[in-house]
């Protein structure tokens, strides 16, 4: 109902939604939670309140990486063959309606997913982003604005900085996991989210639930055409309308379960390559300079 409104305001930022907010026409709700938000008029964040935080205190979820994953690039998990697990991972949110449906969904089959938001939605829907939590799903960081554009070094740690704060202040959750919006490697967020450690996680399973054409049995036979042990599946719960993904959710679990498929989290996935004792990274982005320096 608000979509489109809503990514117009997205596009304006945050400064002019404070600015015009008194002439809006949002839903009290949202207007309510968006300027009762003190990060969206400050730069940092005031560490000494993120101490009070409530809600995920209690999630016992693991929500890091291991070390040996810090900084790394990682596509999926190298798994056996016989290792049938599989990671949903849902992008560009939190949404105001498609999260919690799909939520839900994870409920009833009681699979814990992983979330990367961005930190602009969790600042207009902060308690989608406590239920996320406190539901037992991972939360990555999607940057603050999902630019595209090179970024100097500043802009990426802000667009970064400001997100993981954020997101600690609201769940107590201190992210390890960085997704750069769009999947681009070299516009400076991934140089900077390596620069502090983050684990980089792209995708080995597209859904292609952000392509306009794409109906449901489509993303539906995406998704379970390309499932393989250890992989990351790509869709989104933000960033537009995602009803066709809310009606494709079911489907692809009940596929993917019968081809004996369970689901984990990023942390769970990758720990399992840890045990298995064969870890690959997917630094695809490394190319070697001696093949051409010699003419
Ligand atoms: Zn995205």
């Amino acid at each position: 109902m608000f979509s489109p409104k809503l990514w117009q305001l997205l596009t304006a930022g945050t400064i002019t939604l404070i600015g015009t907010g008194g002439g809006l026409s949002l839903t009290g709700l949202l207007l309510k939670a968006t300027l009762n938000n003190p990060l969206l008029s400050a730069q940092s964040v005031d560490k000494k309140s993120a101490v009070t935080t409530q809600n995920a205190s209690l999630n016992t979820t693991q929500q890091t990486i291991s070390k040996e994953f810090q900084g790394q690039t990682i596509y999926q998990a190298k798994l056996p063959i016989t290792d049938k697990v599989i990671a949903l991972t849902f992008d560009d949110g939190p949404g105001p309606k498609n999260t919690t449906q799909i939520l839900e969904i994870l409920k009833q089959n009681h699979i814990k997913a992983t979330f990367f938001l961005v930190g602009q939605m969790v600042s207009f829907h902060p308690q989608i982003v406590k239920q996320i939590a406190a539901e037992g799903h991972v939360l990555g960081n999607h940057t603050w604005h999902h630019w595209y554009r090179r970024m100097d070094v500043a802009t990426a740690a802000s667009e970064i900085n400001r997100t993981a704060d954020l997101i600690y202040k609201l769940t107590g959750v201190k992210t390890t996991l960085f997704r750069p919006p769009g999947g681009f490697l070299h516009n400076g967020l991934v140089d900077y989210a390596k620069s502090q450690k983050y684990a980089i996680i792209m995708w080995s399973d597209e859904s292609g639930d952000s392509q306009r054409r794409g109906q449901t049995p489509t993303l539906i036979k995406n998704v379970v055409k390309s499932a393989k042990p250890g992989g990351i599946v790509l869709m989104h719960d933000g960033g537009g309308n995602r009803s066709r993904t809310v009606k494709a959710l079911p489907q692809v679990i009940a596929d993917l379960k019968a081809k004996g498929y369970k689901f984990v989290t990023i942390p769970e996935l990758m720990e399992m390559e840890t045990k298995a004792k064969d870890v690959v990274t997917a630094e695809s982005s490394v190319v070697t300079k001696d093949g051409h320096s010699s003419h």
